[in-house]
């Protein structure tokens, strides 16, 4: 028996050993709330969500002033866009957005629509990025955010985020990216790249789940708070903070600061040598969408002809996924993967195998062989699938 195999990183990641050390100490002794001031308890988890902000600040690119905490990505999203719709009401009421986002910037925009809001939802292209001339006919002068996620969530694919962000600030509109998979995977620089809004999440970089930011362009952006009360966050997001998480988040950022360009080299090269055996294994082994364009960790395939609901049963000790780990109650297949224009069968035939920090080459060849037999096994038992099933099958076990 092989320990399992976890592949599903775009899901979530193991929190990082040294991220959990730096997080005990405000688990135990150090409980005081970061907004007491009369005390040493108070003075101390201030002093560590500062510190939080600052490494936070730092992987992005921005002050610690512009990072508001907040109980993460989908927590993010809704602040952004529902926070600007409400703050530029005067100026304009029209949002512009993918298919292909995440349902915590589909869902808060589609609820904006339902109050009145103008919604215009681009499709991607085939390689699942969004073509600029699209993006410039969908921008009118009552255009007040344009919302394009940095990587996407099943895919990986990356935007041309600065192209986005250019074409935005030309056309007078502000910039928001959903950065949760990209954050602490690729360099990030909201100055260079133009972005105006960002939201981010620790648990998808090592950190704890239940915590992330947005970042807030100061002082061009204005933003409505959507959680009232004691005033926290700039007033922004008012509740008292979550300080062992934020503690966590900052070493997560921290560490992915130190670690991002030796660690993109290591989850490509695992992501490749899956892919060179799953390839040299199997034929209708199809990556669905832009390689080149992609997060390092990233691989999303179809395998003609096999269901991708039966190819996870038949793995059990591999922890992969058939999309969003979010949207798994619904029996639809991939809003993403349709947006980009798969057939019904080809979206069910599609895994997401998400590689991250802690994987080794060891675990790359057991997956790939564990999955090409599934495969070889799915398909011979399957009659409609005899084109792809009387290939002969190559020597790699
Ligand atoms: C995970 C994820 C979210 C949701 O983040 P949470 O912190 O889990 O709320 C939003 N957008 C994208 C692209 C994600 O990958």
């Amino acid at each position: 028996m092989h320990a399992q195999v976890y592949l599903d990183h775009q899901a979530s990641t193991p929190l990082d050993p040294r991220v959990l050390e730096a997080m005990l100490p405000f688990l135990g002794p150090k409980f005081g709330n970061a907004a007491s001031r009369s005390h040493r308890f108070g003075w101390e988890a201030e002093k560590a969500v500062e510190l939080a902000r600052r490494q936070v600040a730092a992987l992005a690119g921005a002050r610690p002033r512009e990072i508001v905490f907040t109980s993460g990505a989908t927590e993010s999203d809704n602040l952004a866009l529902k926070g600007i719709a409400a703050a530029y009401r005067e100026h304009g009421n029209h949002i512009v957005t993918v298919s292909t986002e995440h349902r915590a910037v589909l869902d808060p925009a589609r609820s904006l629509a339902r109050g009145g809001m103008r919604l215009t939802v681009l499709d991607p292209e085939p390689d699942g990025r969004l073509n600029l001339e699209k993006l410039r006919a969908a921008i009118r002068p009552e255009t007040v955010l344009v919302s394009v996620m940095y990587a996407n969530n099943e895919i990986g694919v990356i935007q041309p985020i600065r192209q986005i962000a250019a074409l935005c600030h030309e056309m007078g509109t502000l910039f928001h990216s959903d950065s949760a998979q990209a954050f602490g995977k690729v360099p990030i620089d909201v100055d260079a790249e133009g972005i105006d809004l960002m939201s981010v999440s620790a648990h998808k970089m090592y950190g704890p789940k239940g915590v992330g930011a947005l970042y807030v362009r100061r002082p061009k952006v204005r933003l409505a708070p959507q959680l009232e009360g004691g005033g926290q966050e700039f007033g922004i997001r008012s509740g008292t903070l979550n300080v062992p998480a934020i503690v966590g988040f900052g070493s997560a950022a921290a560490l992915a600061a130190d670690e991002m360009a030796v660690e993109a080299g290591h989850d490509r090269a695992l992501r490749d040598r899956l892919l060179s055996r799953l390839h040299a294994g199997l034929d209708g082994v199809t990556v669905n969408g832009s390689l080149a364009h992609r997060l390092p960790g990233n691989l999303n395939v179809s395998f003609a002809g096999v269901d991708s609901e039966s190819l996870l049963m038949s793995l059990t000790d591999i922890a992969c996924s058939t999309g969003s780990a979010c949207s798994t109650a619904s029996v639809e297949p991939s809003h993403v993967l349709r947006a980009i224009g798969l057939g019904q069968s080809q979206a069910r035939s599609s895994v997401r195998f998400g590689i991250g920090r802690f994987n080794t080459e060891d675990e790359m060849d057991y997956a790939a062989n564990r999955i090409v037999e599934a495969v070889r096994k799915l398909r011979q038992l399957s009659p409609q699938n005899k084109a792809v099933s009387e290939f002969p099958a190559p020597g790699v076990l």
